[in-house]
């Protein structure tokens, strides 16, 4: 008795002294990250999130047979929490059992279920990491990049666990030692096997076995310390500290940009990596390595440099290295050195996101990936004056003209030119018989096919019954593009401009046409000052077909594939209501795309990518529009301008614009209602 307590405390001390030193300097550098203060509040969803995303494995779960693996394994350790304290009550008493409920059946069963559970997830996890193997120098492969030689040691260590562990507790079946009845029921099939060995060499077995058990749970302690497992400690903190209710739609941070605060230390973004908070250097330790995200980043998929967890991964490794210096108390030491960019992370990989969200969806551990890529992005443009030079001409474009073109304020109201019925242009204040501000967006008011959804849109609108105004050339851009790009002082800008410009018109309800303005003015003015009730047209449209205040005809006829627009999709959850509409349209067939809704894949214009060159790999938009074009569809349906544009131009450019058409929702809406209306509309080819 005295060996097992000598030898299993001994194991105990020292592994806990070598990994809680680790972990304490892991802590420290997290610690040495800018403040975070929101991250500690609204402790209620952050309880919620824990239980869902941690304990229910949500996201994992969507990857079918690795994710059932994976919480197989995770449920198996939450459960086998009770062996290690058996384990180490065993050390002093063999006949030790749980206090209150250590020999009830029920817990018996439970704990060997999880033991043989987790020994068949661990199968799956060889067979999964065997036929990658050849794959991981294939960028296709979501290994790629990732440091797999370790997943071994995990592999085998947890199998080590299971095994000692199963082992001692048969022998102890023979021993007269074990408390739990048959429903242990593997311990007592080991048992059953080792039973001709005698009570003498299963008393052996029972104290080297329990002492090995423990031997190994503290060396895998010390081997997570050190290895990207360290998630199994970092991701239910993550996890917890996490952005709630996601971290999409707004940006999490917005700088005071208040030039009259502005001092010689003030830095605007992250360009050396203590400028991130101390919830992003979480994310940064907390990765998994498992590539997910990378194999839904539109970027990665389509040959570009940019993968988010290859981004992630380097920020960890630039934290790592520079440990010393962020550790140092000697603020000599402490100089800073590198920039990021491009030392961490290359120009290209920057400036190819698209801010879909597609990684952060993904994310079993709720990393953040689009706030770090800004912030990274915000230090280039405001710091340093660093971005694709052909990016400038829409900053400078939307500063000189209010919008990224620079057709100027005198074109916002030519589309209403077309409309058979008046819309008010809001001169003073919104009168009080108007119930929506209809924000048009640059867009809507100055493209071409775009002005044709905002035009069908305003007539759906108005057969309904809605009663809506407009504010002409007292709208700006929103600022979306300046944002996504990194240049913060111009958005805040424009932001400020358009609130104002929306709060003296008296605005309260406001309904939007493009994804971008909508989360734009719903999600982000709010911190600027700006509270307003926002909607989407597909939004409102759902609601005037469900309603029965606007009922689709049967003009049309066919098949229809709905692409998911990312900011009206994944950043603000909006999948249901557009795909109500097309299924109230009584001869409209839908056909889902492979990548739809959460999955959806970007159309390759967001993140201010729509005024750079696309010049790396293959489009973006072209790689969508193959997958909606496979599906065979008629019409590929939308509700973004910018989607409708992308998408648009990748049909041309697959010369099937007399086969395929790209249309808004409202669009096909007004068609069903009347093909001849439709072709005035333009959404009916000539
Ligand atoms: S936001 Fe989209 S493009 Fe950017 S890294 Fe994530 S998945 Fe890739
Ligand atoms: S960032 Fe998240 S999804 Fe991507 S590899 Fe790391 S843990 Fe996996």
């Amino acid at each position: 008795m005295v060996v097992r307590i000598v030898i299993g405390l001994s194991a105990t001390a020292l592994a806990f002294a070598v990994a809680g030193r680790r972990l304490w300097r892991i802590s420290k550098l997290v610690r040495s990250g800018a403040p975070a203060p929101d991250r500690v509040q609204d402790l209620a969803s952050r309880a919620e999130a824990e239980l869902v995303e941690v304990g229910g494995q949500r996201k994992l779960l969507r990857w079918t047979v690795p994710g059932v693996a994976h919480a197989f394994t995770f449920w198996g350790f939450t459960v086998l929490l009770f062996t290690i304290i058996e384990a180490y009550g065993d050390l002093f008493s063999k006949t030790f059992a749980i206090w209150g409920f250590g020999h009830n059946p029920v817990l018996g069963f439970l704990e060997d279920f999880f033991i043989c559970a987790v020994l068949v997830a661990l199968c799956v996890f060889s067979v999964i990491r065997i036929r990658n193997a050849p794959k991981r120098l294939d960028r296709r492969s979501r290994f790629y990049g990732s440091h797999t030689d370790a997943a071994w040691v995990t592999l085998l260590l947890i199998a080590m666990v299971m095994v000692t562990l199963l082992i001692y507790r048969a022998a102890q079946t023979n021993t007269g030692d074990f408390p739990y009845t048959w429903w242990a029921f593997a311990s007592h099939l080991v048992g059953k096997a080792l039973h001709p060995l005698g009570s003498g060499v299963n008393s052996v077995l029972e104290t080297v076995f329990v002492i090995l058990n423990v031997c190994v749970i503290v060396g895998f302690l010390v081997f997570v310390s050190y290895s990207k497992h360290l998630h199994i400690f970092a991701a239910p903190l993550n996890v917890a500290m996490s952005r709630r209710p996601r971290a999409l739609g707004a940006l999490d941070k917005t700088p005071d940009m208040d030039m009259e605060n502005v001092t010689e230390d003030t830095v605007f973004g992250a360009g050396l990596i203590e400028h991130f908070t101390w919830k992003q250097m979480l994310d940064f330790v907390t990765c998994t390595e498992c590539g997910r995200c990378q194999a839904v980043c539109p970027a990665w998929n389509t040959g570009k440099p940019l993968s988010p967890k290859l981004v992630i991964m380097g920020l960890r490794d630039n934290m790592f290295s520079q440990a010393s210096r962020l550790l140092a108390r000697d603020p000599e030491k402490a100089e800073p050195t590198e920039t990021l960019v491009p030392n961490t992370i290359e120009p290209d990989v920057l400036w190819s996101c698209v801010t879909c969200g597609a990684c952060v969806e993904e994310c079993p551990v709720d990393i953040e990936h689009v706030d770090a890529i800004v912030d990274m992005r915000r230090y280039e443009v405001l710091m340093e004056s660093r971005f694709p030079s052909e990016a400038g001409l829409m900053l400078r474009n939307i500063e000189n003209q209010g919008d990224p073109w620079g057709l100027g304020q005198a074109k916002r109201t030519d589309w209403i030119a077309a409309l058979d019925f008046e819309v008010p242009v809001v001169q003073d204040t919104i009168p009080d018989d108007v119930e929506y501000l209809y924000w048009v967006g640059c867009a809507g008011a100055l493209d071409e096919r775009a002005r044709k959804a905002v035009q069908a849109t305003a007539r759906m609108l108005h057969r309904a019954g809605v009663t809506f105004a407009i504010l002409g050339q007292r709208e700006s851009c929103t600022g979306d593009p300046a944002r996504r790009l990194g240049n913060e002082y111009l958005y805040q800008e424009q932001a400020k401009l358009n609130v104002e410009t929306l709060k003296s018109a008296g605005a309260r309800k406001i309904v939007a046409t493009c994804p971008h303005c909508f989360n734009r003015i719903k999600n982000e003015y709010p911190r600027l000052g700006g509270d307003f009730e926002v909607i989407h047209h597909a939004q409102l449209l759902e609601h005037l077909v469900s309603t029965g205040r606007l009922s689709p005809g049967d003009g049309y006829e066919g098949t229809v594939t709905y692409h998911d627009p990312c900011y009206l999709g994944r950043h603000n959850r909006v999948f249901d209501q557009p795909r109500s509409v097309l299924d109230a349209i009584p001869g409209a067939r839908q056909i889902e795309m492979r990548r739809c809704r959460e999955r959806s894949f970007c159309c390759g214009a967001g993140g201010a990518r729509m005024w750079m060159e696309e010049t790396i790999g293959k489009r973006i938009n072209m790689e969508r529009t193959d997958e909606a074009l496979s599906t065979g569809a008629d019409v590929v349906s939308t509700a973004c301008p910018y989607c409708m544009i992308m998408l648009d131009d990748a049909v041309r450019a697959n010369s099937k614009e007399d086969e395929v058409r790209v249309l808004d929702l409202s669009q096909l809406v007004e068609e069903s209602l009347s093909p001849a209306a439709a072709e005035r509309s333009g959404s009916q080819p000539a």
